[in-house]
């Protein structure tokens, strides 16, 4: 164990004999912050984490990937600097402090997930925990934990499945670890680990070339959008391979080669990053009888209920939104329905969400094709412009704002942008698009200028109109 345990912890031969009122496998963000909101309703609560606390985004996604964006970003703004007056004379990065850093904030944030877990009174037990029946969960084998309900929250993690021979490559746990930058790096899809890996390592010095089966890089996104983001990553140096056929993965010598159509690609490293798959293997789900969505993910309802009564499941374990925020939102809501007889449930149509690409592109609502299909007509307003910050430094990235309007209600559809800060932007722009903001509500709301989201109050002009076929 990388960290040592905080709570207080049954001995490994000791029965847990008064049952708890809920006991939570997983403690990543759907976890965690699912026992500590049924504590704070009173429960009794157990959680069984066989690994760190913070889970996939803590400890290997969201956060040290943030944290390694920022570190790219500051060689591109470095670069910017010199039309405003800076001189940076050899400026350099260095992985190994970055690492250092980076473990030491890991590490402190799990320390607070931790402590946020004592301080709730949540009974913590380390190890892996398989479900015997309805009631019994047993951790190691050893240590039987008896609850009235039961909560999946175990996420998922990398497919090893796509190509031949893919297990040769890295997965983005290893590449957040990596000690030496490879010089050439392959990356196998193109969603949002692809992508963001992509633009990162090109930022810190790797030659990146991305292989994918389509014609354009994340599938589900807007379709326009999605081909500026294609053109802003070969603009900042990345090789997209787009219609590829990949074949295979091999380690020769110090190098791992992509198969890919006719053609052998040889890199310093590669990254798998074909999609992933839900946490559900040793967890007794089968003598269980809870069903499994296709994907293999744990089929549940709107109430996150599985097939089986008081097992429940959220987040990435699930086939909904592979989405930190979604699987707290889900195992909040479910602990209230459960412990305070509300009935929520999470509307996950308008969650807002961004690939930190550099720059990045940041969504909320619908695409424009989906709202095509969803509404008779729709009015189209785009802009894209060169920022102040970049102009002026002669640089030639735009940033690209498109809103998807109703014509029939002037209800906001959706909106979508591409360029610097659109992620906190966005955030801010979803409450209004949650409430049902209509277009002459950004009309009528005046701008804060200069600044790039100012556009989006300042659309006049329709830029097209589309009906539905
Ligand atoms: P995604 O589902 O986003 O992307 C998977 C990629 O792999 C796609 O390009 C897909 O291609 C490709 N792929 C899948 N199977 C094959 C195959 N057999 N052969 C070739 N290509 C294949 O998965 P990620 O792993 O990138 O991310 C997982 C989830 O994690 C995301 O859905 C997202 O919800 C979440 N996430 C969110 C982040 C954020 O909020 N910023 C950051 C990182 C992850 P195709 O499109 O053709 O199917």
């Amino acid at each position: 164990m990388n960290s040592p345990i905080a709570n207080a912890h049954p001995t490994a031969t000791e029965s847990t004999n008064a049952p708890f009122d809920l006991v939570v496998i997983g403690g990543g963000s759907g976890g965690v912050a699912s026992a500590r909101r049924a504590a704070a309703h009173g429960a009794k609560v157990a959680l069984i984490e066989k690994d760190r606390l913070g889970g996939t985004c803590v400890i290997r996604g969201c956060v040290p990937k943030k944290l390694m964006m920022y570190a790219a970003k500051f060689g591109r703004e470095l670069a910017e600097a010199a039309p405003y007056g800076w001189t940076v004379d050899n400026a350099q990065f260095s992985l190994a402090t970055w690492q250092a850093n980076k473990r030491v904030e890991i590490d402190r944030l799990e320390g607070i997930y931790n402590r946020m877990l004592e301080n709730s009174a949540v009974v913590v037990y380390r190890g892996n925990a398989s479900i015997r029946d309805g009631r019994t969960v047993m951790v190691d084998d050893v240590t039987e934990i008896h609850a009235k309900r039961i909560l999946i929250a175990t996420g998922a993690r990398a497919n090893r499945h796509a190509v031949p021979g893919i297990e040769q490559a890295m997965t983005s746990d290893d590449l957040l670890d990596l000690s030496v930058l490879p010089k050439r790096l392959g990356v196998l899809g193109a969603g949002y680990i692809a992508l963001e890996f992509a633009s990162i390592m090109q930022g810190l010095g790797s030659e990146v070339t991305v292989f994918y089966r389509d014609q354009l890089p994340l599938r589900g996104f807007d379709r326009g959008m999605r081909a500026k983001l294609a053109d802003a990553l070969v603009a900042q140096g990345v090789c997209l391979m787009p219609g590829s056929a990949m074949r295979s993965v091999e380690k020769q010598d110090h190098a791992t080669v992509v198969f890919a159509g006719d053609t052998a690609f040889e890199f310093d490293a590669v990254l798998n990053a074909t999609g992933r798959s839900p946490n559900v293997h040793g967890l007794g789900l089968e003598a269980l009888g809870v069903a499994l969505a296709s994907d293999g993910a744990i089929a549940v309802n709107e109430w996150s209920e599985t097939s089986v009564p008081n097992v429940y499941a959220v987040g990435d374990v699930t086939n909904r939104m592979a989405l930190t925020p979604v699987a707290i939102a889900e195992g909040r809501a479910l602990v209230d329905n459960l412990f305070t007889g509300t009935q929520r449930t999470v509307n996950h149509a308008s969650v807002a969400t961004a690939t930190f690409t550099m720059p990045p592109l940041s969504t909320v609502g619908l695409t424009e094709e989906a709202a095509a299909e969803q509404y008779g007509a729709l009015r189209i307003y785009e802009t894209e412009f060169r920022p102040m910050k970049v102009a002026f430094a002669g640089g030639t990235s735009k940033t690209a704002i498109k809103v998807i309007v109703d014509d029939a209600s002037d209800r906001v559809l959706g909106v979508h942008m591409l360029g610097d800060d659109s992620p906190e932007i966005i955030q801010a722009l979803a409450v209004a698009v949650t409430m049902g903001a209509t277009k002459a509500d950004l009309d009528r709301t005046i701008a804060v200028h200069p600044t790039t989201a100012e556009e989006l109050v300042l659309l006049r002009e329709v830029s097209r109109r589309v009906t539905r076929a």
